[in-house]
C-alpha cells in the first residue's frame, strides 16, 4: 500500500491507451500517457477522459479483452465509498512483494506500466479503513506468519517498512519540531497518525512507539523468509489469493471493482 498519506488527487487516473489498430490494451497513469504523447509514439485520440493511440506496434497485446484491467477504476474507497483522502492499498502487502522471484518482479513492472500483475491487487482505500485494516488486521496475520518461520517481527503493528518508515519519522517530527512548526502543519501530522491508527487522539506514548517501531533487519527478515517458501508459480498464487480473502473477510468491502474475483490466478 504505499504510504498511508492520503493523496490530494484521484489514485486512478485512468488513461485508456490503444495498440496501433485500435484495440483497447490497458490503462495507465496521466504521466505514462503524457511520456507517450511526448515523445511522438502516441497520438492523443481523445482529451477528457484521455485516450491515446500507440504509434508503434507494441511486443504485446497488454490486457485486451480483460474487462477487469479495462475498465474505469473508480476513485472512492473500496470499503466505505467516500472519495476523500484516498490511498493505494496492496492487498498483497509489499514487504512480501518485494522477495518474490525476479521473474514475478518483472510481471509486478511490467503490470505497474499497464502489464500484467500489480494494479489486480491495487485498491483505493479511504485513510480511516487503511489504518484499520493495516493495525487491526493486516499486522496480526503478519506476526502469525512470521512466527510460523519462526522469526517473530519487532516492529508491532506496523504494516510495512515504508509505512513505518512515514509514521516514525511524522512521530519524530512532532516530537522535535512540533513546538516550532505552524499551527495547521502540526494539526496535519497529528491527522495522519490518528488516522493511521484508528484512534482520536494521540499520546506521548503513541508518538515513542511509532519511534520505537522503526523498521529493525527482523522484520525484513521474516517477510523474506514466508516469500522464500513459496516454491513454485501455484504457491505464490495461494499466497496472493489468502491475502485478497483476508482482507475481504475483514473489511467487507462494498465498492470492489467490476470482474474482480478474489481466487484469479495471475502466476499459474
Ligand atoms: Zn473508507
Amino acid at each position: 500500500m504505499q504510504t498511508l498519506r492520503a493523496r490530494s488527487k484521484n489514485v486512478f487516473s485512468n488513461v485508456l491507451v490503444r495498440s496501433p489498430d485500435g484495440t483497447d490494451m490497458f490503462r495507465c497513469k496521466t504521466e505514462l500517457g503524457q511520456w507517450y504523447l511526448n515523445k511522438n509514439l502516441a497520438e492523443e485520440v481523445s482529451n477528457n477522459p484521455l485516450i491515446i493511440q500507440l504509434s508503434f506496434q507494441p511486443k504485446g497485446q497488454g490486457h485486451a479483452g480483460d474487462p477487469f484491467y479495462l475498465q474505469e477504476r473508480h476513485n472512492n474507497c473500496i470499503v466505505c465509498g467516500t472519495a476523500e483522502r484516498l490511498t493505494l492499498h496492496h492487498m498483497v502487502p509489499r514487504c512480501y512483494k518485494r522477495h518474490l522471484p525476479l521473474e514475478m518482479k518483472s510481471r509486478s513492472c511490467a503490470e505497474a506500466k499497464g502489464g500484467r500483475y500489480g494494479t489486480y491487487d491495487t485498491m483505493a482505500l479511504c485513510d480511516k479503513c487503511h489504518g484499520v485494516y493495516e493495525t487491526q488486521f493486516s499486522w496480526p496475520l503478519k506476526q502469525k506468519l512470521a512466527n510460523k518461520v519462526g522469526i517473530p517481527m519487532n516492529g508491532l503493528y506496523l504494516a510495512d517498512r515504508k509505512t513505518a518508515i512515514n509514521i516514525g519519522r511524522t512521530a519524530c517530527a512532532i516530537k522535535q519540531h512540533g513546538e516550532k512548526m505552524p499551527k495547521e502543519r502540526l494539526e496535519e501530522l497529528y491527522r495522519r497518525l490518528k488516522a493511521h491508527y484508528g484512534k482520536d487522539e494521540i499520546t506521548e506514548e503513541d508518538l515513542d512507539a511509532a519511534i520505537e517501531r522503526l523498521p529493525k533487519g527482523p522484520d525484513i527478515l521474516a517477510s523474506r523468509q514466508i516469500v522464500k517458501q513459496l516454491k513454485t508459480p501455484e504457491e505464490i498464487d495461494d499466497f496472493f489469493i489468502m491475502w485478497r480473502r483476508h482482507f475481504v473477510d475483514s473489511m467487507k468491502p462494498k465498492y470492489m471493482p467490476d470482474h474482480w474475483q478474489v481466487d484469479r490466478r495471475i502466476c499459474s
